[in-house]
């Protein structure tokens, strides 16, 4: 048993006795780490904000290879996420984020990158225009899907390596484009429309940041079907994103802009 500290992202948390909490952190140095927080529900407030889903705090644990829960020593908040976020839009797709970490990520296996683009799509969902959200989520979707070695192929026929159709056909199944050949008799393929796949094609390689900043996602809602169909097709831990489900479900008036999100339609 080692005394480790890393930096780490709550995803969830729940009740462990009458007294203590079990927090989900997804951490830089370890991975996905299920630590016991002891008297932390008797005494809330010796950990702060540091067991607050969103937090990205500094985290003290016992680390025990081979074994699922960890004692939590100690956590410091860095950034107290959840605090800085005042409306159920931006909430309901910061929560998107950690759900899909939650959802494709598991065990100890640590991946520094896919945590600092954890922690940069929740330092932009906290601070985008609120039209650009659907735009950082699905830049985020297709980015975490690349780093776990799954990069939808949009410069040549995903099958072939062909020269690809005209129709910009995209199969979620085959992971990409398809040239004229490949697409018969592959079922679930989507024609895009050239707005969407350039969509698709700046929200795969620029810096997830950036798709808060500068770009207006058009045709979000047909990106976001494929995206999703793509996801389902190649995690089988992936039924869709329930956090953007309480969008979906709020009245219009209460989700401003919502004729530009996906999630509202
Ligand atoms: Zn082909």
């Amino acid at each position: 048993m080692a005394i480790v500290t890393s930096e780490g992202i709550v995803l969830k948390t729940h009740a462990l006795g009458e007294t203590s909490r079990i927090a989900v952190v997804y951490t830089r140095d370890h991975g996905l780490v299920k630590m016991v927080a002891k008297g932390a529900r008797k005494t809330p407030s010796r950990f702060g904000y540091a067991l607050e889903p969103l937090t990205r705090g500094r985290y003290v644990y016992y680390f025990k290879p081979d074994r699922d829960l960890h004692l939590l020593s100690q956590a410091d908040t860095l950034t107290a996420t959840g605090s800085r976020i005042a409306d159920l839009e931006r909430l309901a797709h910061a929560e998107a984020a950690l759900e899909l970490i939650d959802r494709l990520v598991w065990g100890e296996e640590p991946h520094a990158e896919l945590f600092d683009l954890l922690a940069a799509v929740l330092e932009a969902v906290t601070a985008a225009p609120a039209a650009s959200l659907p735009a950082l989520t699905i830049a985020f979707q297709l980015q975490v899907a690349s780093l776990l070695g799954y990069r939808p192929r949009l410069d040549a026929c995903a099958e072939c390596g062909g020269p690809l159709s005209q129709r910009r056909l995209f199969s979620p199944a085959r992971g990409g484009l398809l040239c004229d050949r490949c697409v018969g008799g592959e079922p679930g393929t989507v024609a895009l429309s050239a707005d969407a796949l350039a969509g698709l094609s700046l929200l795969l390689t620029r810096p997830v940041g950036e798709a808060g900043e500068y770009f207006e996602v058009r045709r979000a809602g047909e990106i976001l079907r494929v995206v999703e169909a793509f996801l389902k097709y190649h995690f089988q831990r992936f039924k869709g994103l329930r956090s953007l489900d309480l969008l979906r479900a709020l009245p219009p008036e209460r989700t401003p802009k919502s004729e530009e999100t996906p999630c509202a339609t």
